[in-house]
């Protein structure tokens, strides 16, 4: 991935320094992956579940042809990067990190052909977390674990709330791994959405597969009216519903801002935050009063109440909102920054030194478009780092 740095006056002595300690920033991140997360990383563990000969799934359609999506390793790190480049096109500062070995659960084909109800989750999950099968089952605390087998018909995969484990058939398409850890923060279907930014869906699961050329048949539905005749606004909703991750349709790519927030504060009081998430998010919003304690319903107000926090180590900074922040201190290498909304200048004091600040390194004066909008100016002037996002609300998605 290309990266440059956006610095303004090439004859700024800090840039040769500068760019050394970001690489030596960039070496130690390989070196200590734990302490450099750029996000806020939802780690997961994949496992195959393997029929009774000790095969990987490989479903059939009723001709015989393959209709596998996951049936090789490669399968999976496409699928996670996938979820990853939607959630960063939507500007989330969650990622999803494959961890460990993608693994294969022998247990005599049990569970292999199995449909993906709550019947057999309850019966996956009581099996693998029992400390008898644990090891076979591969499963770790440290990690939402996903178990893919070759279940009977449409893709079906279940995960429940503030849980550590997901099942999906090999059926399954791409999308489902970031759809089902969504729902696992606590996000709901499009059809029983509260977000004002997605639309009515109520015919979504009768119709699971409609394609882009469909989208008249659901604005007819909504609205009564072809796509084309909607007005903007209303055609922006069409598309944040029909497109959307939560929903069962074939093209999903986008999450909106509210949902957004839904997973952030999802992310809040999942109870498995602090083993799930590699980095635990401390969020920011000088727009904010009230109570402060870095959660995203009552992030601190201001970037040095933040730094105060003494669990800060190790933690991911996202900026929520609002504007102008002052830095009292150097930061240290383990501090992550990601601002989510809006634009974040922040102002340091005295000595500041940009180059303590460890950013995602995707994310360095990027200029493709909205994809990584985050970027750091230096102004010798000022000595003023800012780190700017495109307004969310005005984002819109290719198709
Ligand atoms: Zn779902």
């Amino acid at each position: 991935m290309k990266t440059t740095l956006g610095v303004k006056d090439k004859k700024d002595k800090r840039i040769v320094p500068l760019i050394v300690l970001c690489l030596t920033v960039a070496l130690l991140c390989v070196a200590s992956i734990r302490t450099c997360s750029a996000y806020v990383e939802i780690r997961i563990s994949v496992n195959f579940i393997l029929d009774a000969n000790g095969n990987r799934p490989h479903p059939t359609d009723v001709n015989g042809n393959p209709e596998g999506n996951f049936e090789t390793d490669q399968d999976v790190r496409d699928a996670i990067a996938l979820g990853n480049e939607i959630l960063s096109t939507c500007e989330s500062e969650f990622r999803l990190e494959l961890v460990g070995d993608i693994d294969d659960v022998d247990d005599g084909g049990r569970f292999f052909a199995d449909e993906w109800t709550d019947d057999t989750w309850n019966d996956v999950h009581a099996r693998a977390t029992n400390p008898d099968h644990s090891a076979q089952y591969h499963w770790r605390t440290d990690a939402i674990n996903l178990y893919i087998n070759e279940g009977p018909w449409g893709g079906t995969a279940i995960s429940h709330p503030n849980s550590r484990m997901f099942g999906m058939s090999a059926r399954a398409d791409e999308v489902t791994i970031l759809h089902e850890t969504c729902h696992i923060l606590g996000m709901v279907h499009t059809w029983n959405s509260p977000c004002d930014d997605v639309a009515e869906d109520h015919n979504s699961q009768a119709q699971p597969w409609q394609t882009f050329n469909d989208i008249d048949i659901y604005t007819n539905e909504v609205w009564g009216s072809n796509f084309n005749a909607l007005t903007s606004h209303e055609q922006w909703l069409a598309e944040n519903t029909f497109f959307n991750v939560m929903c069962y349709r074939t093209v999903r790519d986008r999450l909106t801002p509210c949902q957004l927030d839904n997973m952030a504060e999802g992310g809040d009081w999942y109870a498995y935050r602090g083993q799930v998430f590699t980095d635990l998010p401390i969020y920011i919003n000088s727009d904010r009063t009230g109570g402060q304690t870095g959660n995203f319903m009552t992030p601190y107000h201001t970037l040095v109440k933040a730094l105060d926090d003494e669990s800060i180590d190790n933690r991911v900074l996202v900026f929520e909102g609002g504007n102008n922040y002052t830095l009292d201190r150097i930061l240290n290498a383990d501090t992550e920054l990601v601002p989510r909304l809006g634009t974040v200048k922040i102002y340091p004091e005295s000595s500041f030194q940009a180059s303590s600040i460890s950013v995602p390194s995707q994310s360095l004066g990027e200029s493709e478009g909205f994809r990584n909008p985050f970027h750091l100016e230096f102004n010798e002037s000022s000595e003023r780092v800012s780190a700017s996002t495109r307004n969310k609300h005005e984002q819109r998605f290719k198709k």
